[in-house]
């Protein structure tokens, strides 16, 4: 069984952490340097991107992340996570720095404001059944990206879940419903397992 850290400085950490338990993963939040050596994949939660970040930096955890996805460690963001993990963000607020690890980039808060979230029904490429319950949040969307980077989902006609290797984003918040789908795919990815791979 997979041990799948969730990046617990600011965000939705608890749902993240149900969700990747009920996807057969042994789940655990990750604060500190130490923690995130341990674990076999790890999820950047939702929340607000300019907070995780100064706090990601505060903690010391900025430079391990990085190195941890250089080296290909599974990693899952959703929202505020999945614009941790661009390479570059359109428009980002002064000293906002990102993991990186996906070769693309975000617009912060493309959706609209806070009173314009919404939930869509998304297909999502190596997602079998019905299209997955997307609930967007104040969402980025994805403005462009890279030839190594596979487009998964899109909403409106923009990108809305991209994958470039071991790491897997997306705008919505699977982890806010009942529909773990999306975490037992990155459950598979933290296995090792070569079928997530081939998504
Ligand atoms: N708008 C937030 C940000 O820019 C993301 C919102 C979310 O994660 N639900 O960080």
């Amino acid at each position: 069984t997979p041990v799948v850290g969730v990046l617990a400085l600011q965000g939705d950490v608890r749902e993240h952490l149900i969700a990747l338990a009920s996807a057969d993963a042994v789940a655990r939040p990750v604060r500190r340097p130490e923690e995130l050596a341990e674990v076999d994949g790890l999820v950047i939660p939702g929340g607000e991107s300019t907070t995780i970040s100064k706090l990601a930096a505060l903690f010391g955890l900025l430079e391990p992340l990085r190195a941890r996805v250089r080296d290909g460690m599974p990693v899952y963001g959703t929202c505020a996570g999945m614009i941790m993990l661009a390479d570059k963000i359109l428009d980002p607020r002064s000293g906002q720095e990102t993991v990186g690890g996906i070769d693309m980039i975000v617009r912060r808060n493309a959706f609209g404001r806070q009173n314009e979230s919404f939930e869509a029904a998304v297909d999502i490429k190596g997602i079998e059944g019905d299209p997955v319950e997307g609930v967007f949040i104040r969402a980025p969307w994805v403005e462009s990206v890279g030839a190594q980077v596979e487009v998964l989902a899109e909403h409106a006609g923009h990108i809305v879940a991209v994958r470039q290797g071991n790491a897997l984003a997306t705008s919505f918040h699977p982890e806010l419903t009942g529909d773990h789908r999306v975490h037992a795919l990155f459950v598979e990815m933290a296995r090792g397992n070569p079928r997530a791979g081939s998504l």
